[in-house]
């Protein structure tokens, strides 16, 4: 038995456990973190970071490697039942990763492992956890070593990101809810390809027959995804549903050229699967002392590619929480948090993937000529075209209607506590500086945004001034606080302030939906802790007593 008492044990190391561990790491927390397989996986698996991942990313200070190693998808072309329908251009308007990126899972989890090492941190491989136990003040849990030899490791808190047939979540006794979807298979191959349509976008196929991407990947390969009617397969699958009757590249081509109606060839494959999938979800994400995270707690069908993307992000939204709790620099409530957010998100997200895969893969014929008819008109409306881009992309996530740990007393018209915090281009007074809100975010803390809107006053800004100074005075360790200004000049009551962030071209202040004065609290995790009025100093100092510890 390990004599010392870690703070936390990650078991797993896949794209979840291992930013959930570099993390831990990057605030200074003790872990350590175990995978039973040799190393990182080789196969290229999920293949997209949507946007907020890439935020995330961004956040946790792995962006640059991964856009180092991938291609960005900006555009795709829908066709339905024959017909080109229209253009999809993946963006989002007010994020510095505007784009999709396609890398593939093997490149992500050599980023994120690579990101570790930086970190201080390192993989146990070939470490398989067999059994826990937890009690009122450790979690125990016994593991293998390659060479047979058993260790036991306590810690305060143990992370499950054993992936989908988690022995953690079935130990614990959870419900894993949900069902196989029967009667589709999926065959997939990444491939160099020739075929005369155009470069640079990805392609989806609504066809009778089938479901069918071609996207783009690193190196000139493409990922040809294609759902197909089921047939009595006797083939095992393993834990991710694939089976192990991997389909020929022969195969594949003819499912593309059939459903496509075009003449492709693919050649060089470097990966071909088949696959059954499920949608399921855990019933909750806590036990006590210990916490599941990623596929552990949610899988579905991968029609948006949003599995690891939401499973990163649930690492994202544990990962601060246990580390200020770890740390005394809050209350042990804020864990609570992370299973009262996290599960309506998944929850979400297998609603969503399912009536996807209902209306996709089995339309009738009525559906099918609804979508010929009205899908341009559909595709073309703004609107609609933002809704569905910022649900991919998972940039519309909020906590606003689930979280205990968010307060919104209004005084904007914009985004509201437990959304998304919005970023601008805003110049720094202190070194005149053009940088993104983003930057002031970057860290460890939380950051406290005082607009002084467009009518500021001396009286206005002497309000502002004295809420920021309270708050520093009792948090000056855990949050930031910048008066975001919507001139090129600093206001006379403001301008002593080294903390002054010009919006002279109102960029932050449209994002905000700010007229007049009010105040933001941006979580560590950049989502909207608070939001309230200039009169609601003695609200947010409530709202903070309730979550964090003095200068903690
Ligand atoms: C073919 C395919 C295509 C996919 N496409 C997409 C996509 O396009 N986009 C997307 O977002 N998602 C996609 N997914 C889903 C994505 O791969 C998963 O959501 C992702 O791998 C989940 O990450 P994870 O870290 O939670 O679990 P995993 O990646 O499964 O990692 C779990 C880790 O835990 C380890 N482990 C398990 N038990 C133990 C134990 N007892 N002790 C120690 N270690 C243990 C395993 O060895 C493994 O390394 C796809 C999945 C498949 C199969």
């Amino acid at each position: 038995m390990s004599a010392e008492l870690l703070d936390i044990l990650v078991v797993g190391a896949g794209p979840v456990g291992l930013t959930l561990a570099s993390e831990l790491n990057r605030y200074g927390i003790a872990c350590r973190i175990i995978d039973k397989d040799p190393g990182t996986k080789t196969i290229s698996k999920a293949l997209i970071l949507h946007v907020r991942t890439q935020e995330v990313f961004d956040a946790i200070g792995a962006i640059a490697a991964a856009k180092s190693v991938s291609v960005p998808m900006r555009q795709i072309s829908l066709r339905a039942y024959g017909k080109i329908i229209g253009h999809l251009h993946a963006e989002i308007a007010d994020s510095p990763y505007p784009h999709p990126i396609i890398l593939g899972q093997d490149r992500t989890e050599h980023v994120l492992e690579e990101h570790l090492h930086q970190l201080g941190g390192r993989v146990e491989w070939q470490t398989e956890a067999i059994a826990f136990e937890q009690d009122a003040t450790q979690v125990s849990v016994t593991v293998r070593h390659a060479d047979g030899t058993e260790e036991v490791i306590r810690s305060h808190y143990l992370i499950a990101c054993d992936g989908a047939h988690s022995m953690i979540r079935k130990q614990l006794g959870f419900r894993f809810e949900g069902g196989k979807y029967e009667g589709e298979q999926f065959i997939q191959a990444d491939a160099k390809i020739r075929w005369t349509l155009p470069k640079g976008i990805s392609h989806l196929f609504l066809t009778r027959e089938g479901y069918m991407m071609v996207i783009e990947m690193p190196d000139d390969l493409v990922r040809v995804f294609i759902s197909l009617p089921d047939h009595p397969a006797d083939a095992t699958v393993d834990e991710h549903g694939a089976s192990d009757d991997a389909p020929s590249l022969q195969e594949v081509q003819d499912a593309l050229n059939a459903l496509g109606g075009v003449d492709a060839e693919l050649y060089d494959p470097t990966w071909l699967a088949r696959y059954r999938t499920s949608h399921r979800r855990a019933d909750r994400f806590r036990d006590g002392r210990i916490f599941l995270a990623g596929d552990a707690g949610h899988i579905h069908v991968p029609l948006g590619g949003q599995g690891m993307n939401t499973g990163i992000q649930d690492a994202f939204n544990l990962a601060w929480k246990l580390a200020y709790t770890v740390q005394g620099k809050a209350t042990p409530d804020l864990l609570d948090s992370y299973n009262a957010e996290r599960v309506p998100v998944a929850e979400a997200l297998l609603a969503g993937t399912d009536k996807s895969y209902r209306i996709i893969l089995h339309p009738n014929e009525l559906k099918q000529n609804a979508v010929r008819l009205l899908g341009p008109f559909i595709v073309n409306q703004q609107v609609v075209r933002t809704k569905l881009m910022h649900t991919l992309e998972e940039v519309d996530i909020s906590y606003r209607d689930t979280s205990p740990i968010v307060e919104d007393h209004g005084g904007s018209g914009g985004a509201g506590a437990g959304d998304r915090a919005p970023n601008a281009t805003i110049v720094r007074l202190a070194d005149q500086e053009t940088i993104q809100l983003f930057d002031a975010f970057r860290g460890t803390h939380w950051t406290l945004l005082l607009f002084t809107g467009q009518k500021a006053t001396a009286e206005t800004d002497q309000k502002l001034l004295s809420i920021q100074q309270k708050v520093s005075k009792v948090y000056s360790q855990l949050i930031h606080s910048y008066f975001v200004v919507p001139d090129l000049l600093p206001p006379q009551g403001l301008s002593g302030s080294d903390s002054i962030l010009m919006d002279g071209e109102h960029f932050a202040h449209e994002r905000y939906g700010v007229a007049s004065a009010c105040l933001y609290l941006i979580r560590p995790d950049w989502y909207i802790g608070f939001r309230g009025g200039i009169a609601d100093r003695d609200r947010l100092m409530d709202y903070l007593a309730r979550i964090l510890m003095i200068n903690g």
